[in-house]
């Protein structure tokens, strides 16, 4: 028995909140994927433990052993329905704000017209959220909000990504080895996964380190186009091409996007999976 970890980006990845059409099988298909003993699902997302929960059960989604939050930030272990934070990840990126809080870090920033806050619910205390127009200049900003944190000796990751469906641009602004990829990488560690047996599945901007660090991954065939060309640049010049699969469609008659995308995806790298969707249930 070969055991897999499934780590899947929500929003646009097996949420089908995108203008993409969704094949109705796909999320059927997944739940039963999910029911198999030999698959640990973990999801990995923006969202906070109260968004990830409205998501779950809003979209039918099959309850996951693990999630990511809060673009990687927070753990959850979930068991019989109960979410137990991972406080050992909190000790692993906390040293990179150097003793920062949230609120000092946003003192940093007031003066940038571009910039709007995150709702409340929405930061943490390693998490700075801002909203931005989706036609912002991000390379400038980035490169000057990076200068200003340098100087207090913190060390951040600035995530930029875009809400299609609302039409705004977000920015994160993380300890730097709080990304959704090292949080895979965390998790993998503490459960005995390796590269062998993890598959990463992703949509948009925040999921490309992940998407092109050499794990296993998948870019559903709904994810913009500007996203799939730098993943695929990303994945050239690092050599590991064969380690991104861009969902195609035609998978058991579905048409790859969400979760028929993640579907098609995992059956590419890990062939068994196709007999475990076909098993008599
Ligand atoms: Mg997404």
């Amino acid at each position: 028995m070969t055991n897999l970890l499934l780590c899947c980006d929500l929003d646009r990845t097996l949420l089908p909140n995108g203008k993409q059409e969704e094949s109705p099988q796909a999320r059927p298909l997944f739940r039963k994927l999910a029911q198999r003993p030999e698959l640990t699902l973990a999801y990995v997302s923006g969202r906070d433990q109260s968004l990830l929960r409205e998501a779950i059960r809003d979209y039918e989604l099959p309850l996951p052993d693990y999630a990511i939050g809060d673009v990687g930030t927070t753990v959850y272990e979930i068991k019989n329905d109960q979410w137990h934070p991972w406080h050992s990840w909190e000790e692993e990126i906390a040293p990179d704000w150097a003793g920062h809080r949230h609120d000092e870090l946003a003192a940093l920033f007031t003066d940038i017209d571009t910039l709007t806050l995150q709702e409340p619910q929405k930061q943490n205390t390693f998490k700075l959220s801002y909203y931005a127009p989706q036609d912002t200049q991000h390379d400038p900003l980035l490169t000057e909000m990076e200068a200003r944190l340098k100087s207090l000796g913190i060390q951040a990751s600035l995530i930029w990504s875009i809400d299609e469906a609302k039409h705004v641009g977000l920015l994160d602004v993380l300890p730097k080895r709080a990304t959704k990829y090292h949080a895979i990488r965390f998790l993998m560690a503490q459960k005995g996964f390796d590269e062998d047996n993890t598959v990463f599945a992703g949509d948009s901007g925040n999921d490309l380190p992940a998407l092109t660090s050499g794990l296993y991954a998948i870019l559903v065939r709904n994810a913009r186009q500007e996203v799939r060309e730098e993943a695929v640049r990303r994945v050239q010049e690092k050599g590991i091409a064969q380690r991104l699969y861009l969902a195609q469609g035609g998978f058991l008659g579905m048409n790859g996007n969400y979760a028929a995308g993640v579907l098609e995806g995992l059956a590419y790298f890990h062939p068994q999976t196709l007999r475990w969707l076909q098993a008599e249930s």
